[in-house]
């Protein structure tokens, strides 16, 4: 089926979708193309998901170093599903806000 826009837009990434919006703000007619995921590289495999490992290493890291400061965390102990599914969260909390951007 046809589709009629004024803005064609291939790819549902950051460059994207933020383009998509800002020619909706200027009120156009905009069609957004995208194969896989809105939100791409950047929300589902780049940096969201490597800040969100990046901060449970962080935490882990200085929950080692905490007896510096006087206090004891024998025992602690990385649970990496839990690492994965902290992440995971997040991604799908920010695709699901990516995707009602998409749709006003
Ligand atoms: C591990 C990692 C960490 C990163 N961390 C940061 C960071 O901290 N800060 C930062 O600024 N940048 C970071 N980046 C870079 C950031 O992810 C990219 O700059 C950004 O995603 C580029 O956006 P884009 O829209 O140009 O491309 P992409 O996000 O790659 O989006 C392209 C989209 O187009 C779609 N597409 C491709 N071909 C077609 C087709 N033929 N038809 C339909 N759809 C198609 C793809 O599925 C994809 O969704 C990181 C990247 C990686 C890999």
């Amino acid at each position: 089926m046809p589709i009629t826009c004024d803005v064609a837009i291939l790819g549902g990434g950051t460059g994207g979708y933020v383009a998509a919006i800002r020619a909706a703000q200027l009120g156009k007619q905009v069609v957004i193309i995208e194969k896989d995921k809105l939100g791409g590289t950047c929300l589902h495999r780049g940096c969201i998901p490597s800040k969100a490992l990046l901060k449970s290493a962080e935490v882990y890291a200085e929950i080692q170093e905490s007896e510096t400061y006087g206090i004891e965390t024998a025992g602690a102990t990385l649970v990496f599903p839990k690492v994965q599914a902290r992440k995971d969260a997040i991604v799908e909390q920010l695709h699901q806000g990516v995707q009602y951007l998409m749709k006003k």
